[in-house]
């Protein structure tokens, strides 16, 4: 499948040129004038790469990558600035922003490329680690925080994921309903037990046939036991 890569450059004709560019490279392009219109987009598809200016007219572009990176939905989506500054603070604070990369306008269409194809390689080795397979056929990928079983995407709100993901991250291990409100919500804020009870019946429900993966332990709390999945489909 070709990789897809959102722009967000407010200059018409260069966004023309990119798409352009990219387009007959290979990639599969998106454009947006505006920033709130590519974030709307982000919302429902996670692209491979974006593609962002620094100047854009509805919001700040360092700005907008500070938002894409602190939130853990997209902060694993690879960013690399477009810039007509040439001001070294810029360049450091973009980066420290959390871009990827930066190339400054006018750009080589060669090195663009380059560039893209350097950020495309780190990611994709970075997320082949974030990827979660559990025997035989339940995975979850913690870069887009989405669980699939037997390739079919289920639909788990972000708690029920982070449930899956701390359990599963220590098969056997034994999660107190304390333990396990900590690492989701920390000790300042007040949530009763009872509450991961909920969540762990609703994720059972969503999860079918893996259910019996996740384990009541009586006066205990829960474990991921990975071992009755080999026969969770007979
Ligand atoms: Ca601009």
């Amino acid at each position: 499948m070709k990789q897809s890569i959102y722009l967000v450059e407010d200059e018409t004709d260069i966004l023309e040129l990119l798409i352009l560019k990219l387009s007959a490279a290979g990639y599969r392009c998106r454009g947006f004038e505006k920033a709130s219109a590519m974030l709307e987009k982000l919302d429902q598809e996670l692209p491979d790469l974006l593609l962002l200016d620094l100047m854009l007219p509805d919001m700040d572009g360092m700005e907008l990558c500070r938002l894409i990176k602190s939130d853990p939905k997209f902060s694993s989506l690879p960013i690399i600035m477009l810039t007509a500054r040439i001001d070294l603070q810029d360049r450091v604070k973009g980066l420290d922003y959390g871009a990827d990369d930066y190339i400054t306008k006018p750009f080589e269409g060669e090195e663009l490329l380059a560039r893209i194809r350097a950020v495309l390689r780190r990611s994709l080795s970075q997320k082949d680690k974030n990827i979660l397979i559990l025997k035989p056929a339940l995975k979850l990928d913690f870069n887009r925080f989405e669980a699939f079983i037997d390739d079919k995407r289920i639909d788990l709100t972000l708690t029920e994921f982070k449930i899956l993901q701390i359990i599963s991250s220590r098969p056997g291990w034994v999660f107190s309903r304390s333990q396990l409100l900590d690492q989701l919500w920390g000790t300042d804020k007040i949530v009763v037990e009872r509450t991961i009870d909920v969540h762990i019946k609703n994720l059972r429900d969503k999860i079918g046939n893996y259910a019996a993966s996740i384990k009541n332990v009586r006066g205990l709390g829960y474990k991921y036991d990975p071992g009755d999945l080999t026969n969770a489909q007979s």
